[in-house]
């Protein structure tokens, strides 16, 4: 099996790219975003409590994510590797994806971070705004405070799979293709 974490910014194009990974490797995305999205959409309980901290560019709560997110691994076993996106986004939800995953004997194999700085984040969240739909892409401020939550909680992410040697920066800034190549890269050395 093969599990990456892509990682990286609001904004950073961890979707985008995950598409592409997909296609190429055969792994199955999981992205907490698009659940929570599609629960929202779908008016759920979930759905409900999951857009009253959307909306405002906070996480939401531990407990909820990492249930949805245990649901989705464990409906899917039989495939040759997850690719996670938009989670793990703090400590506590990474010892809970190596609990996860432990538990039916595999691990994370490679976290891959797109680096994109602050201003082109903001720049492409707004621009995307103008067409997803999405509460939170149309407020710079709350924006910049899921800029924020990123680097206070999310961050630290890079360093905790850092120490096992699993964690790689990939430059976030050029074209499709060219960023694509870049992570392909780094999933063929860690194979
Ligand atoms: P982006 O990467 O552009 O922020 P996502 O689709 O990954 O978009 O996430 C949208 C929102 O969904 C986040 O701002 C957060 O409120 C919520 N969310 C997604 N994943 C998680 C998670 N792992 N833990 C807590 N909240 C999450």
């Amino acid at each position: 099996m093969m599990n990456i974490i892509l990682f990286g910014p609001p904004g950073s194009g961890k979707g985008t790219q995950a598409v592409k990974i997909v296609e190429k490797y055969n792994l199955l995305h999981i992205s907490t975003g698009d659940l929570f999205r599609y629960e929202m959409g779908n008016d759920t309980e979930l759905g409900v409590l999951a857009k009253s901290y959307i909306s405002k560019g906070e996480l939401v709560p531990d407990d909820v994510t990492i249930g949805m997110l245990k649901n989705k691994v464990d409906a899917n076993p039989d495939v040759k590797g997850y690719i996670f996106d938009g989670f793990p986004r703090n400590i506590y939800q990474s010892e809970a994806l190596d609990r996860i995953l432990e538990e039916k004997g595999h691990s994370v194999n490679a976290l891959l971070q797109l680096d994109v700085d602050d201003e082109e984040i903001v720049k492409r969240i707004l621009n995307r705004g103008k067409t997803s739909g999405r509460s939170d892409d149309n407020d710079e401020s709350i924006i910049r405070n899921r800029i924020s939550v990123y680097n206070d909680e999310t961050a630290p992410v890079y360093n905790y799979y850092d120490k096992s040697g699993k964690s790689t920066r990939v430059n976030g800034i050029g074209s499709l293709e060219e960023i694509f190549d870049r992570l392909s890269q780094v999933i063929d050395a860690s194979k």
